[in-house]
């Protein structure tokens, strides 16, 4: 790591890198199989995913990219929790990188996104633990149809907490008029930047009015 770079900084420098590396293989498998566009043919889904695959592999520039972006994770362990555990590992990573994905950290770590995920920052840039009851997860995921309430999507969902865990007042955290179940990609968009800091609306009314205005289906306050 640089010097003069903040972990932050040089995680989310290289997590460009790679972003940006990524963007050009998709074009270069794209020209290959004289692909437009993503193809909806499941063979020819088949060849790109294929061809992807095997210059993801190769590609040294991208894994250079992700390499260095591991070593930040490591060096931040070896600094802050190199005998903890993975609980401790966890909060040191997420305190020092808010923008962190938690599909990223998780395979860093070898552990699974759903206990990654119960870890969250808070407004005080604390990291807390916060376990939804499960007789809530299920309930929740019924009422909103497994699916996101913002995009419809079925996959990658989790629960989002409308009020964060710290502005709640005790006991109306977990409760289900403060939970919604998003997809990776609109849980993404609810925090803004990724993190449990910035939220891209700022009450419950404002949150169900954002998940209207982005979505194809309406939903309203359950
Ligand atoms: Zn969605």
């Amino acid at each position: 790591m640089s010097e003069d770079r903040t972990p932050q900084e040089a995680y989310g420098h290289w997590k460009e890198k790679w972003f940006q590396r990524h963007e050009k293989l998709i074009e270069i498998a794209r020209d290959e199989l004289g692909l437009e566009e993503y193809p909806e043919d499941p063979d020819k889904q088949r060849a790109y995913h294929d061809r992807m695959a095997e210059l993801k592999s190769s590609d040294e520039e991208l894994q250079r990219a992700e390499r260095k972006r591991d070593e930040v994770l490591e060096e931040l362990i070896e600094e802050n929790a190199p005998h903890g555990s993975e609980a401790d590992k966890i909060r040191c990573i997420k305190k020092a990188i808010l923008q962190i994905k938690n599909n990223q950290l998780a395979e860093f770590l070898g552990l699974s996104q759903n206990y990654v995920t119960k870890f969250r920052v808070t407004l005080r840039g604390d990291v807390i633990r916060s376990d939804i009851p499960q007789s809530v997860r299920e309930k929740i995921r019924k009422r909103d149809g497994d699916a996101c309430v913002r995009c419809g999507e079925t996959s990658e969902l989790r629960l989002h907490h409308i009020n964060p865990v710290l502005r709640c007042e005790k006991g109306e955290c977990h409760v289900p008029e403060n939970l919604a179940t998003l997809c990776e990609g609109c849980h993404h968009l609810a925090h803004e930047d990724g993190s449990d800091v910035v939220l891209t609306y700022d009450s419950t009314d404002g949150f169900w009015e954002w998940v209207n205005e982005g979505g194809e289906s309406s939903r309203t306050s359950p």
